[in-house]
């Protein structure tokens, strides 16, 4: 019988620990808090948006995010849908394909794993941080609060930096690079932004729905369009979280990153030229930002025309062509530096991590180290909202159990 050692008790580690076990190894986990699977009960709001019916690799990022196909394709949605089942973990599948656990709690899918994983004999040492990992010729010595124990193979699923307040270490990283394993330097991602902005303070509270674009030195990137929230540090929203990846990821290269903000995304440069000149004409005798809390939330109207150079208690028939010109160009293309991300505290995930170049991805076994394995964020593979991280999470521990097992 293999006796295998798993450090990190979320979702990866949850994951390899049932599927080793299940296989016939004797199996210990460790986990550093007093409870396995934190970061799954404050997933998704506390619902745990736990898998995606549709993944692919593009749905990922990495140095080569083809690493996700194959153990994407060993844990299809169906397959992880009967395995739920057989936890006792019933799914409800939204029309976008985002699931969530029946119960709506993300408690149910840490009792689920949890009861599975004891049930499959697994042994689990919570308050029980592994500080120290080495290998010798009969397998591998595990360090935790001064015992040591001797393991076949290993499996590192610390996770990375992302939301340490729930437990997360760089410790993988650490295990990793004393194994020779090269670091991709990590970053947080699906983050809040900071921007260099004087107004965006000044709006802090305020919520509308934009196309936000994302430019890179200058050009642009990507485009989403959905909820932002100015805050006294800079943006937040779902629009925000979907481009901080690619964001975060320039910052970390020192390339100039900007936000370009179209308020009005419902109409072009013409039909919102004709709006406000309809709508002007209509209420001759008000302020122009009167007029455009019509169209706009008020605080924005204030900082928009401020940045348009045109006082508050302008007449808008006293507005010409130019003036209104500057006005749709600002509505549709309203432009923030950002200086940084609100940082790994506030992140969901972490980018960079442990190089796949080095791991087997149909084992998740090192190429350098035979015996150890790695699985979930501790990769160097990041995926965007939706499902898309427990599901590598999920894919990568479920192949790294079995195959530790053998
Ligand atoms: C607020 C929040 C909401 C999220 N919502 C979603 C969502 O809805 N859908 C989604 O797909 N993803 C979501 N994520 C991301 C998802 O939680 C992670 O991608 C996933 O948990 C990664 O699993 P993992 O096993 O690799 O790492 P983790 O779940 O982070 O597990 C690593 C474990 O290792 C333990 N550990 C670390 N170092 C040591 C050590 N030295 N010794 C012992 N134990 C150690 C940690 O305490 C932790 O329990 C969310 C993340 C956060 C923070």
């Amino acid at each position: 019988m293999k006796k295998i050692a798993i450090i990190g008790g979320g979702a990866s580690g949850l994951m390899a620990a049932l599927a080793a076990a299940r296989s016939g190894a004797n199996v210990t986990l460790y986990e550093h808090n007093n409870a396995v699977g934190k970061k799954i009960l404050a997933s998704g709001n506390g619902r745990c948006n736990i898998i995606n019916t549709t993944v692919s690799y593009h749905d990922y990022a990495g140095s080569d995010p083809q690493f996700v196909t194959y153990a994407l394709k060993q844990l299809s949605f169906h397959y992880f849908q009967s395995f739920c089942h057989s936890i006792g973990l019933l799914l409800d599948i939204k029309d976008d394909g985002r699931c969530y656990p029946l119960s709506n709690e993300a408690k149910s899918v840490l009792i689920a794993f949890k009861s599975a994983v004891s049930g499959a004999g697994v042994t689990i040492l919570t308050e029980c941080a592994v500080t120290a990992l080495s290998k010798e010729s009969a397998g591998f010595i595990v360090t935790s609060d001064n015992n040591k124990r001797r393991y076949d193979k290993v499996l590192i699923a610390t996770g990375s930096e992302a939301a340490p307040q729930l437990g997360a270490t760089a410790d993988g990283y650490t295990f990793a690079r004393n194994f020779g394993h090269e670091i991709i330097p990590p970053y947080p991602s699906l983050v809040q932004l900071h921007l260099s902005s004087k107004h965006a303070p000044k709006m802090a509270g305020v919520k509308t729905v934009a196309e936000v674009t994302l430019l890179i030195d200058g050009k642009s990137n990507t485009t989403v369009t959905g909820d932002i929230l100015f805050a006294s540090y800079g943006i937040s929203g779902l629009a925000i979280l979907d481009v901080s990846q690619k964001a975060s990821f320039a910052l970390l290269h020192k390339q100039r990153v900007s936000l370009s903000l179209n308020l009005l995304p419902q109409f072009d440069t013409q039909t919102l030229t004709n709006t406000l000149d309809k709508l002007f004409a209509s209420i001759p005798n008000q302020s122009v930002q009167n007029a455009l809390c019509g169209l706009l939330p008020a605080k924005i109207v204030t900082y928009l025309l401020d940045d348009a150079q045109i006082p508050l208690s302008v007449c808008v028939s006293t507005l010409g062509p130019k003036e209104i010109k500057k006005l749709v160009y600002l509505i549709r293309e309203w432009k923030f530096e950002v200086t940084d991300t609100h940082g790994f505290k506030h992140a969901e995930v972490s980018g960079g991590g442990v190089s796949t170049a080095q791991v087997n991805h149909k084992t998740m076994e090192s190429k350098l180290v035979e015996g150890l394995y790695f699985a979930g964020e501790v990769l160097d593979i990041v995926g965007r909202r939706g499902g898309y991280n427990f599901n590598f999470a999920w894919a990568s521990g479920m192949i790294a159990g079995k195959e530790m097992a053998k």
